[in-house]
């Protein structure tokens, strides 16, 4: 295979001479080992990792800790020095487990208070057992400060001791500007993570979001299920500011909310549809009160170094190993019911695809000129937390950071023409990853579905919010196979039947071709982000490049 891409590579120099094209290819015969990157030893790994004795991975037991020290083992054996903590591959993420009581309640000015579940959800930032809070409800509109847009729906107004009242998703844009909040893609700002975290940044001692089907893209049940029960953080470090209240309410408790005020929530909504809407305080005072059981866990993020010659910089790669566990038996399970999510593509497969880039790095004949790192995290099922704590606790500083390429789950249809790289065209990434694809045949596809943010669903986001530019390998659309329906149908049935469910176990008819083809490309693409010789960064109209603009101004 090796002489095969030397043939390829010679064809590119001589197209890319014919173009003119500015940048020399890396030869063969000094980037990473591709030859290296096999099926059968994808295939190999992911037995191992999706084996029902590892009983779903799930943070913090016994089944997680196998898969991690597995993956500690495998980098030691290729030559990656430990990255973690005290000369170990292990970096200690403490999760804080909090389990809120149904008796919670909330109240606002007079009336009846809302009944939980059936007109609020909510959960407390708060990690402590009980958590009273409350103050004056002011409406924000969308609750966004955004500076590139020249957008703050929080002028004028102090928010300490107070409760916002929040529209979900993004403003609209409009016929001037039709690229305002990424005109039809959902920004960051429309994300309820976001909503929270402006809120607590502005000091707020709650925030409410006004749930609609239309503006959340799902269903109140969703919410239900979702942020009712057990919920998982990073420890609260001091001095961060949290949010003693973090709720939804349905939109008849909003307007409910709206009318005790005396206002119409109609009319504030029009109001915040366009630039200089202005906070509009209700006058009425909402209290809440969330009991909960806390409880505190640790589960180790594996860390590997494979050092370069500036080794004070650095390239990462990034895979989750945790998944969902065992679900607890059901009256009327059969008695071989399979109750492991055993998380083969899920993410095991995200997994055996970095080992083989990894393996296809280290075995390189030079060393790339930045490190590179390979992070496999914990508790990305549960928020994305293991990402989230490293982006904390970054081992490099933030700044230092050239890229992040994130893989969760690999594509075992068959090959494809276009490789999707969530988030590259954020970033001079997106170049890179484009100039590449031309060398290869190949296509970089765009997100198949803006408008869901699929781009703040994984672990390279926590990297993306501080700054560091990332993309994230998502499936293909266009299928090279002999049956490119055939691929598309075996796609569809994963994520219709076996996504986040028992059966995402490996398949006798699956096909690695894709899968060796994506990993040949991101190692090549990681070696030279490692070796660019400038650091790659987020286009100025990117809110992701405020940290690092920040940092140096
Ligand atoms: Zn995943």
């Amino acid at each position: 295979m090796r002489t095969t891409y030397g043939i390829a590579g010679l064809n590119v120099l001589m197209i890319v001479a014919i173009l003119g094209c500015q940048e020399r290819p890396v030869p063969a015969d000094e980037g990473p080992a591709l030859d290296e990157i096999r099926g059968e030893q994808l295939a190999a790994h992911l037995q191992f990792l999706s084996d029902d004795l590892l009983e779903g991975r799930a943070p913090s037991t016994r089944g997680g800790d196998l898969a991690a020290r597995y993956l500690a083992a495998q980098l030691a054996l290729l030559g990656f020095e430990p990255g973690g903590e005290n000369g170990t591959y292990f970096q200690q993420v403490a999760i804080v487990e909090s389990v809120v009581d149904p008796s919670f309640t909330l109240s606002a000015g007079t009336g009846a208070p809302f009944r939980y579940l059936e007109d609020v959800v909510g959960f407390s930032g708060v990690q402590s057992p009980q958590v009273r809070t409350g103050g004056e409800i002011v409406f924000v509109g969308h609750g966004i400060v955004a500076p590139e847009f020249n957008w703050n729906d929080y002028a004028g107004v102090d928010m300490k001791g107070k409760v916002a009242l929040i529209m979900v998703n993004d403003p609209p844009a409009s016929a001037e500007e039709p690229q305002l909040f990424g005109g039809p893609a959902l920004t960051y700002y429309g994300r309820w993570t976001y909503k929270f975290e402006e809120a607590a940044r502005q000091g707020a001692a709650g925030a409410l979001l006004i749930h609609t089907d239309e503006s959340a893209t799902y269903g109140w049940q969703v919410v239900q299920s979702s942020w009712s029960g057990t919920q998982y953080s990073i420890p609260v470090v001091p001095g961060q500011p949290v949010l003693g209240l973090r709720a939804w309410v349905t939109d008849r408790a909003a307007r409910d909310i709206a009318k005790r005020a005396g206002q119409d929530l109609d009319a504030l909504r029009q109001t915040a549809l366009v630039r200089g809407g202005k906070p509009v305080p209700l006058g009425i005072q909402a209290s809440a009160t969330v009991v909960q059981k806390v409880q505190q866990k640790t589960s180790p993020n594996v860390i590997g170094v494979l050092k370069g010659t500036n080794p004070q910089q650095g390239v990462i790669y990034t895979a989750h190993y945790d998944h969902l566990g065992m679900r607890e038996a059901q009256r009327g399970d059969p008695a071989d019911a399979d109750r492991i999510f055993n998380g083969a593509i899920d993410n095991s497969s995200g997994l055996s695809g970095v080992l083989e880039i990894a393996q296809s790095l280290a075995r390189a004949p030079a060393r790339p000129e930045r490190s590179i790192y390979i992070l496999f995290t914990t508790a990305e099922e549960s928020g994305l937390l293991g990402s989230e704590y490293f982006a904390a606790h970054p081992v490099l500083p933030a700044g230092a950071w050239a890229g992040n390429i994130n893989i969760d789950s690999l594509n075992m249809a068959g090959p494809s023409r276009d490789i999707v790289l969530l988030g590259a065209e954020r970033s001079t990434l997106g170049e890179m990853a484009r100039d590449l694809a031309a060398e290869r045949m190949r296509v970089v596809g765009p997100d198949p579905a803006p408008g869901n943010g699929y781009f703040f669903r994984s672990d390279h986001f926590p990297l993306a919010k501080v700054g560091i530019p990332a993309l994230s390998l998502s499936d293909p659309v266009e299928y090279t196979s002999a049956d490119p329906a055939a691929s598309k149908a075996m796609k569809d049935e994963y994520e219709n039947k076996r996504y986040h469910q028992a059966g995402d176990e490996i398949q006798p008819n699956w096909d690695y071709t894709g899968a060796v083809n994506d990993m040949k490309f991101l190692a090549e693409l990681g070696w030279r982000i490692a070796n660019a010789p400038e650091m790659p960064r987020y286009n100025e109209t990117e809110q992701f490049a405020r940290p690092r603009q920040n940092a140096t101004n």
